[in-house]
């Protein structure tokens, strides 16, 4: 079993052109039976997600669903007049917009684009008569709001519990698995409002995961150098997350 939550795929800087799409790279669309990702497909257009876009506020009605290829997103919860929180994160191995398949026509929460890429898009209409076509697509997406209820109480409990030190590492590797590159732009300030702490302790321990070989980070750039080293630092919600997504959805 890969110890990543799906295999490395190198990540492609040119410009995509719609002939050069492959033809799903979207896990979900892929675990579907030919005729179902293929009908899937023609009802979806592919689109270059840019970085800091929102797809869809928290509590808007979801015009599309967007299944990530290379690109990849944060979903963020507000309360009150605190800063937004994330609780989940969506690449290739999930979409955004799975409340649909519940029959649910808002976002429960914000989705913003955290790394730039690809994604298949399909407006919600055409998504709810693919469901009503395909049990497969039904099965899938099913199941795979099981595996995202799963992360947001392991979230929950995450933050509870979790020092801010392994809670990054976690983070690192979640995004280096969903960027399908071992580099990618970051800052502290970004950080501190993902994992929901001061700006100062993010720094601190950036600084020890560098300090210890695991990262180079420099002018916002993080590079994952020992990606088994920064494995055992992180708390055990990585473990766990890419488990319940691997029993569910392999
Ligand atoms: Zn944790």
């Amino acid at each position: 079993m890969t110890d990543r939550l799906f295999p490395f795929v190198p990540r492609c800087d040119e410009p995509m052109m719609e002939s050069s799409l492959p033809s799903a790279q979207n896990h979900l669309i892929e675990l579907l039976p030919k005729k179902d990702s293929q009908r899937l497909l023609a009802q979806c257009e592919p689109v270059q997600l840019q970085l800091g876009q929102t797809l869809c506020e928290q509590g808007a009605a979801i015009q599309h669903a967007y299944f990530p290829v290379d690109g990849f997103l944060s979903l963020l919860t507000r309360i009150d007049h605190h800063p937004s929180l994330e609780v989940g994160m969506v690449g290739r191995e999930g979409l955004f917009g799975a409340s649909v398949a519940l029959g649910v026509p808002t976002a429960p929460l914000q989705a913003l684009v955290q790394g730039p890429g690809s994604a298949w898009r399909i407006g919600a209409p055409a998504l709810r008569a693919q469901l009503d076509m395909s049990a497969a697509l039904r099965a899938v997406l099913l199941r795979y709001v099981y595996v995202v209820t799963e992360q947001m109480a392991s979230s929950a409990a995450c933050l509870r519990f979790h020092l801010i030190g392994p809670r990054l590492a976690r983070w690192l590797l979640m995004s280096e698995d969903r960027a399908h590159a071992q580099h990618f732009h970051v800052t502290h300030e970004f950080l501190a409002n993902m994992l929901g702490v001061r700006r100062v302790g993010v720094t601190v321990a950036a600084s020890k995961l560098q300090r210890l070989g695991l990262i180079r980070y420099h002018r916002g750039e993080v590079q994952v150098v020992d990606r088994a080293g920064l494995q055992a630092a992180a708390c055990s919600c990585y473990e766990r997350q890419r488990l319940a997504y691997s029993h569910q959805l392999s």
